[in-house]
């Protein structure tokens, strides 16, 4: 597969044309950021292990009959997906209560929800990724109803498959981002599933092993990341 010209440039990740225009080349970067860009950083080694587990994840959510974008891991950064329209809304699944739904809430961190809950922000950089209702995505043409159906539908399945598997790691799975896309008029599921974009607790210590670390300054944040890597047992 050819890799042609950068298509776009993100705050963690670039994504380069190929030769198949139903193809891209996502390529994973060190740069870390939060609160919306204001804090940056680097992560050494992120770039490879946000790759690498994304992709294990996703071949573990492929099986579980959760499409994704995933088509092959060209090398430690770099792997070529199908080329989605991303259907602009972040997806958020809580089983805990953290980050922002704890302050909204004046809640405590690391309180159980009763069922896990479900979330949409409008992905939009200039509004600061707003949080909507599916009325507002249907109302703003964001997605269909079909579209918000079968993405909760794969989303809850998500996390029900990845909250058994982190268990298994020790781990728990207390909240994440996900992104999805329109591949040849299916939904499927696109974007990351990493440190970066979910909250993973030690199931013993709740020790933070995610991108928590680096915004709330906590230190050995590099250390959080390899951590959850070596527990996937896929060096
Ligand atoms: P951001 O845009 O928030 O800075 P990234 O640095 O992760 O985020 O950039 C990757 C971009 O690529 C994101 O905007 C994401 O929505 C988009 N993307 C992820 N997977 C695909 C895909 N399969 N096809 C097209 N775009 C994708
Ligand atoms: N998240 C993300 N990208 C975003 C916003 C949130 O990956 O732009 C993830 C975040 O890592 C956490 C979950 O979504 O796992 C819920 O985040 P929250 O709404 O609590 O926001 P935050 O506290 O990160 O501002």
């Amino acid at each position: 597969m050819e890799k042609r010209e950068q298509l776009y440039e993100g705050k963690a990740k670039k994504v380069f044309l190929t030769d198949d225009p139903d193809l891209l080349i996502v390529s994973y970067k060190d740069d870390a950021t939060a609160f919306d860009g204001q804090k940056k950083g680097t992560i050494v080694g992120k770039g490879a292990i946000n790759n690498r587990m994304t992709n294990h994840i996703f071949r573990l959510l492929e099986k579980k009959g959760v499409p994704t974008h995933l088509v092959e891991e060209l090398n430690d950064r770099e792997t070529l997906v199908k080329k989605v329209e991303i259907v602009p809304l972040e997806v958020i699944i809580r089983n805990f209560s953290a980050g922002s739904f704890a302050k909204k809430l004046g809640m405590e961190e690391g309180i159980k929800l009763a069922c896990p809950t479900l979330e949409f922000s409008y992905k939009n950089d200039d509004l600061h990724d707003p949080f909507i209702n599916s009325y507002y995505a249907l109302a703003l043409n964001l997605a269909t109803q079909e579209e918000i159906d079968a993405i909760t539908k794969y989303a809850f399945t998500v996390n029900q498959v990845m909250r058994e598997y982190f268990a298994g790691l020790g781990i728990e799975l207390i909240d994440f981002k996900i992104e999805f896309g329109r591949y040849h008029g299916q939904i499927i599921l696109a974007d990351e599933v990493s440190p970066d974009t979910c909250r993973l607790w030690d199931k013993e210590t709740h020790e933070k092993l995610d991108k928590d670390r680096f915004r709330r300054d906590l230190g050995n944040v590099e250390d959080a990341y390899q951590e959850v890597f070596r527990r996937l047992g896929i060096q």
